[in-house]
């Protein structure tokens, strides 16, 4: 690491050391490398890019999607004495030309800009005539929020798609640094392509936020508003989020705890877009100042917030991926002490969820056609994930941190207490499921069945047919398709459809089968499919012990 790099971290931000990756990004940037930045929310990824901006002449330009962020970061940064500017649609024209005036002068040295912006002719003459310029120069473009990029992720922007004709406009290519938290493989390789970065220094750091401990539990719609109240009296002087789907359940659930919790002392917040913009900065604000200690909200809140005592957050309803999940839950524990983060699920969340999905939402707008049924179809599968974080009975860190492809934290969750070595009895310690009781129990031979069966009609039937045809069902649809001549019909008539059905979601998340996406999956095979034949191949499933109770353990 550089010593100007440590000067620069210390004289602007007061930080005496880099934290892991950030120094290895900083030194390809430095060192004229692009690069790509994994890195979970909190770990602090915009450093990455501003001490490099700091320390290279001319302007560096940071594409973000988020006003908020914009915002805070030039204040933030002019605070500490450096030279920013953001250029958004939250300036009137005039303030604009005064930003862009100001560049052409060469007095800033950052500035912060929307993806829509990028092509802009007024805009793209500017950094066209800043980069071809002796005097000013642009040495570095910073992609915030980049797996909006890909149309894999969950937040698909087509203005992104810019940005990579943005930087080939340029009469000087310069450095491209793209930043996200979402990490999945296909995500990243989506990245490098469609940004164009050119032999990135990939750096990803671990996703595990061991500080954080990971509640799941199913229970009914009046027993989780119950849950909640009682969690929050019980933490009154933390500071919390609860997050809910959609603006109404805010709503309803920010009046019911604000009159139950009232007489206590304990303020309640609320934050949702279909509220004023002032209104919703004064929540904001009320938050961070901890005048309030929980704020009831939509995914609408917290983005580029950096609130360091948020002691919980709990998800009331289901959020719509496991990225989605993870970058809220996230939000708990900033400052490294111990935090909760809890999700409170049933059926209806899953269906609410659908019908969101069937809706679109409003961003599909400037998709095309097809680009729009690729959307759908993925939104279901992110969403079939997120169904199996809450139907797994295995450690839920490591299921999370499986899903970001963050395979060492992952064997590590699941190594860290040691004990038992079966390959599917993994524990972290500090998560509901690895702190719960669970029967083993050996299904080896249901296993088999299923994916014999399966082998033999791949792709055609959904779960349930399934679970019908082995449990020997005399339905009206296995009658008509003459299923009940299928080898395989019957096999396991001695188990229930329910269970059958469990144990087949179970191999899917297992990756014994697969499932297609869509409204009405089917089943086929999945990637492990041959070691069912394997004479060691075996299949257990755990049960809780006892039947848990909804408010079991609140901590
Ligand atoms: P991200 O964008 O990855 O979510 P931020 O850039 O907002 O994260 O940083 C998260 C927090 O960590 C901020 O409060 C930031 O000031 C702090 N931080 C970042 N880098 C360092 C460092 N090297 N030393 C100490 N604190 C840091
Ligand atoms: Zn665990």
């Amino acid at each position: 690491m550089q010593q100007m790099a440590l000067d620069t971290l210390g004289a602007y931000f007061g930080y005496t050391s880099f934290r892991p990756g950030q120094d290895r990004m900083v030194d390809a940037i430095l060192a004229g490398r692009d690069a790509l930045g994994v890195m979970p929310t909190g770990a602090g990824k915009s450093i990455c890019y501003q001490v490099p901006a700091l320390m290279l002449p001319g302007i560096t330009f940071v594409v973000s999607p988020l006003l908020s962020l914009m915002e805070d970061q030039t204040r933030a940064l002019l605070a500490a004495g450096a030279r920013p500017s953001y250029l958004n649609s939250s300036l009137t024209p005039a303030q604009q030309n005064t930003v862009l005036k100001r560049a052409r002068e060469g007095r800033y040295q950052l500035m912060y800009v929307a993806p829509e912006r990028l092509l802009e002719p007024r805009f793209l003459a500017f950094a066209q005539e800043a980069a071809g310029s002796a005097g000013i120069g642009v040495p570095l473009v910073a992609i915030d929020e980049a797996h909006c990029v890909s149309q894999w992720g969950q937040d698909f922007r087509p203005a992104y798609l810019q940005i990579r004709e943005f930087i080939d406009s340029l009469p000087q290519r310069p450095i491209v640094a793209a930043f996200t938290a979402t990490a999945t493989e296909r995500v990243r390789a989506d990245i490098q392509q469609m940004l164009g970065l050119q032999n990135p220094a990939t750096v990803v750091t671990g996703f595990d936020r061991k500080n954080l401990y990971f509640g799941c539990e199913e229970m009914g719609d009046k027993a989780k508003t119950a849950w909640v109240r009682d969690y929050v009296i019980a933490h009154s002087s933390e500071s919390g989020i609860v997050y809910c789907s959609t603006r109404k359940t805010v709503d309803a659930l920010a009046g019911e705890l604000a009159e139950a919790l009232g007489p206590s002392g304990i303020r309640v917040g609320r934050y949702h877009a279909g509220m004023g913009n002032d209104a919703r900065r004064q929540s904001q604000r009320a938050f961070i100042d901890d005048d309030i200690q929980v704020m009831v909200a939509t995914n609408a809140f917290g983005m580029g917030i950096d609130k360091p005592n948020v002691r919980y957050v709990i998800h009331n309803n289901v959020p719509e991926s496991i990225e989605a999940y993870y970058q809220e839950a996230g939000r708990a524990g900033r400052d490294g002490d111990p935090a909760s983060c809890y999700l409170l699920w049933n059926g209806n969340d899953f269906r609410m969820r659908r019908f969101l999905i069937d809706r679109g939402d409003a961003a599909d707008e400037a998709l095309d056609d097809e680009q729009r049924a690729w959307a759908l179809q993925n939104r279901y599968r992110l969403l079939s994930q997120m169904e199996g974080y809450c139907n797994t009975t295995g450690c839920l860190r490591e299921y999370m941190l499986r899903y970001f492809g963050d395979e060492a934290a992952a064997e590590h969750a699941a190594a860290s207490t040691g004990g038992t070595a079966a390959d599917d009895v993994e524990s972290c310690g500090n998560c509901s499921n690895c702190l719960t009781q669970f029967e083993v129990e050996d299904v080896t031979d249901m296993a088999r069945a299923a994916v014999r069966y399966v082998a033999t009609r791949p792709m055609r039937f959904g779960k349930s047919l399934i679970a019908d045809v082995l449990h020997g069902g005399n339905t009206e649809r296995i009658r008509q398709m003459h299923l009940d001549e299928d080898r395989g019909y019957g096999e396991l008539s001695s188990e229930s459809v329910g269970r059958i059905k469990d144990i087949i979601g179970q191999l899917c998340g297992r990756g014994y089968l697969a499932t297609s996406q869509g409204q009405y999956p089917v089943v086929g095979l999945g990637p492990r499919a041959v070691e069912v034949e394997d004479e060691a191949f075996a299949f257990t499933v755990k049960r809780r012990a006892s039947k848990r109770k909804a408010s079991a353990r609140a901590r």
